[in-house]
């Protein structure tokens, strides 16, 4: 089984998966359990639904964090079922998910692993049931679990999964630990502000998308580098920094800097 548990407060487990250091997780209620995000495929889906299957026999909810491949595509594996997510989750995954297989499945097979490639060009996304427009509360019996919609950052649906009573939120991307941030197709100026978001619920613990839980104080750190390059990103907008500089000054790597360098050129009128 590619993953272990983790229980980050009572009743609230994270799967750290080695593909790709996903996270994904598992709250527990009375009557039901929400699974957050559901991994790459239909099979990577599949053995997360039989780990949750070796936790609780309870009827499951998804929540989808937002629609990126590796958060959103093994959903098949546990519809039907009421799958919620930011309302332009929907949209967006119509929208992204043939350039995400496209991409994906390149990348698997120059790894040279051709099988995730194909279980990748094989997956069938499911659209959500259930878009969140507004703060939404799921309750779970005994558990009530709140879905935070964002509004841009590093996507243009990001969903917050705050749990009160535990003091843990759920960020998908918009908080990473082990790697840079990813600012492809992101809003890297807007970015900052949803991490605010989090930080004003003042969380205990914070499960980023893709590595370690982290605390506060990680995620201050992350904004500061976020609002860095929002700037430098804002200079180069108006013309008072050239891209080199720019690409030197970020706190991250080339690439990634390059990556939101771009992104604010994609959306430049939309946000
Ligand atoms: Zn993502």
């Amino acid at each position: 089984m590619d993953g272990r548990w983790v229980e980050v407060a009572e009743g609230v487990l994270v799967r750290r998966h080695t593909e790709l250091d996903l996270n994904t997780g598992l709250v527990l209620g009375e009557q039901g359990c929400l699974v957050i995000d559901t991994r790459g495929d239909g099979v990577q889906g599949a053995e997360l639904a039989a780990a949750v299957r070796e936790v609780t026999p309870l009827p499951w909810r998804v929540v989808l964090t937002h629609a990126h491949f590796d958060h959103s595509f093994g959903a098949s594996a546990f519809a039907p079922c009421e799958i919620w997510a930011h309302q332009r989750c929907g949209p967006a995954l119509a929208a992204g998910a043939e350039a995400d297989k496209k991409a994906w499945s390149e990348y698997y097979r120059e790894q040279g692993r051709p099988e995730v490639a194909e279980a990748i060009l094989a997956a069938e996304p499911v659209p959500p049931t259930h878009p969140v427009a507004e703060r939404t509360e799921l309750d779970l019996g005994g558990r009530v679990v709140e879905l935070l919609p964002t509004e841009h950052g590093h996507t243009d649906h990001d969903l917050l999964v705050w749990l009160p009573e535990v003091s843990v939120v759920f960020t998908g991307d918009l908080v990473e630990q082990g790697a840079p941030p990813a600012f492809k197709g992101s809003w890297p100026l807007a970015w900052p502000a949803a991490v605010e978001q989090v930080l004003a619920l003042k969380p205990s613990v914070v499960v980023p998308g893709h590595g370690e839980p982290v605390d506060r104080a990680f995620v201050r750190e992350q904004l500061a580098e976020l609002g860095r390059v929002a700037e430098l990103c804002a200079e180069v907008s108006a013309g008072r920094l050239d891209r080199a500089a720019a690409l030197r000054r970020s706190p991250y790597p080339e690439d990634f800097t390059a990556d939101a360098l771009q992104s604010v050129t994609n959306h430049s009128g939309h946000a």
